[in-house]
């Protein structure tokens, strides 16, 4: 028995039952076959993290959710070699509690979780909700079953995947963007546990935020949904030339 509908992959970084992925499997399901492989909590700035040192347990809540005691790049990449009935046509990955914009792509699990299934060659998107204190994920979504068909009908570049940044509200409208600079003023929280040894915690810090016209963070704060298209090499391309010298320097003795 085979279905016509596409098979649309869903994971997410803040666990699987986060209120983002349940709108976003939700809205999704108008358009396709769901399957949901999610971590069984909260599992944000992960990154690119796999689990190679211990076995991962699956709980099926549902026949098509599954709840991983892994990372979200752990749920996508069993997913895709065990769990789902076949190839999915698209992963999914959030709808993330808080934006991932700038450098933010290196730290996040959820945009770790679409980069996996672009590693496995499924067509890959990520979306957050630049929301800080009230989430309602209904419009991103709504985004999520907009943009998801035209992925499935278009398809994407090879080594490709796109980070979606919902601002909090009703969008504007979408724009596609380049990925944000800013420089980050980190600050370290020092304090004595109740055993009088010293921690040290890491604080969200503050940003600043270089300005230009194309960035993701430009958009989302103009309340525009940013679309950035994000490549898995991260080769500079542009300076090899300049390195290229380098070869000859480093074969002399
Ligand atoms: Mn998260």
């Amino acid at each position: 028995m085979s279905s016509s509908r596409p098979l649309i992959l869903v994971t997410n970084d803040d666990g699987v039952s986060a209120p983002g992925i349940t709108a976003l499997a939700e809205a999704l399901r108008g358009v396709a076959e769901v399957v949901v492989a999610a971590p069984d909590r909260e599992r944000s700035a992960t990154s690119h993290s796999i689990s190679l040192d211990r076995p991962l347990r699956v709980d099926q809540l549902h026949p098509d959710v599954f709840s991983i005691d892994g990372t979200p790049v752990d749920c996508v990449y069993l997913a895709l070699l065990h769990l789902v009935p076949r190839r999915p046509d698209l992963c999914v990955s959030g709808i993330n509690h808080g934006y991932n914009l700038g450098s933010d792509v290196f730290y996040s699990g959820t945009v770790a979780g679409a980069r996996e299934g672009t590693f496995f060659g499924v067509p890959s998107l990520a979306f957050s909700l630049a929301a800080r204190a009230e989430h309602d994920f209904a419009p991103a979504a709504a985004f999520a079953a907009k943009l998801a068909p035209l992925v499935l009908d278009k398809g994407l570049p090879e080594r490709t995947l796109l980070n979606v940044n919902v601002p909090p509200g009703t969008p504007t409208g979408a724009v596609v963007t380049v990925q944000g600079r800013r420089e980050h003023e980190g600050t370290i929280m020092e304090g004595l546990d109740p055993r009088r040894r010293t921690f040290y915690w890491i604080e969200e810090g503050r940003d600043r935020w270089v300005s230009d016209e194309m960035s993701d963070i430009t958009a989302v704060r103009n309340g525009y949904i940013s679309i950035s298209p994000l490549q898995t090499d991260t080769t500079h391309h542009q300076v090899m030339a300049a390195f290229k010298p380098w070869e000859a320097a480093l074969r002399k003795p």
